[in-house]
């Protein structure tokens, strides 16, 4: 936490408003955790910047929370927008300061919130449909220490490193390549003895790729 590091005493506490989405937090806010920044710089493809400083917040809300937490654990849940919140430190603090220039209104028991548009903070990009979703790491494991994502070989041997010396929790799972099927198999059925794919736009954006429906051959495989 920042708080003596703060230089101002913003009108709202900066530790009430988002890191990830920017909304102001109701209830009393999660912390940012290394384990959900490590979330956050895999699902986004960037750090999150200048944690600590007077000018960004500590805190996340539960929904970006629980997203990021779904997303890394390889449910299918993601945000609802593909660029989070970036802060920059304001030019002018009287002028430029998100956390003092957005307005929390009270409205007898209930509160709205006016937020402010200033330069030292851009808002988040809605996902668009044209943005493929990030894949989820679920089949690696993170090296906290150094944030190295590890092929599978890697990870699983550290896995079973980390499980002899008891440093996993009791129930911590490792699995990797024998249940790794199971992501693409729901794409099959069979019927007849036939197996076959019966969703293949599914199947290719499981496989992370486009699908071009104009692209095929035809093949037989009777294995
Ligand atoms: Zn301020
Ligand atoms: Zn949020």
């Amino acid at each position: 936490m920042s708080s003596n590091k703060r230089q101002y005493k913003c009108k709202n506490n900066p530790n009430k408003f988002c890191y990830v989405c920017g909304e102001y937090i109701f209830v009393t806010p999660p912390n940012f955790t290394s384990t959900l920044q490590s979330a956050y710089r895999l699902y986004f493809y960037i750090s999150p910047e200048n944690l600590g400083e007077s000018w960004t917040p500590n805190v996340l809300c539960n929904t970006c929370k629980t997203g990021l937490t779904m997303w890394m654990t390889g449910a299918k849940r993601y945000l609802s927008f593909d660029v989070p919140t970036i802060w920059r430190q304001p030019m002018c603090h009287e002028v430029d300061c998100y956390f003092c220039l957005t307005k929390i209104k009270q409205h007898g028991r209930h509160k709205t919130v006016e937020y402010a548009h200033v330069n030292s903070m851009s808002k988040p990009v809605p996902h668009s449909l044209s943005v493929k979703y990030p894949v989820c790491p679920k089949k690696n494991i993170v090296n906290r220490q150094n944030q190295v994502i590890m092929p599978n070989e890697k990870s699983e041997l550290l896995a079973s490193r980390l499980q002899e010396r008891n440093l996993l929790k009791s129930q911590v799972k490792v699995t990797f390549y024998r249940s790794r099927q199971k992501y693409y198999a729901q794409y099959y059925i069979k019927k007849n003895n036939v197996c076959y794919c019966n969703d293949i736009y599914g199947l290719f954006k499981e496989f992370g790729e486009p699908y071009d429906p104009t692209e095929w051959r035809l093949f037989i495989d009777s294995n």
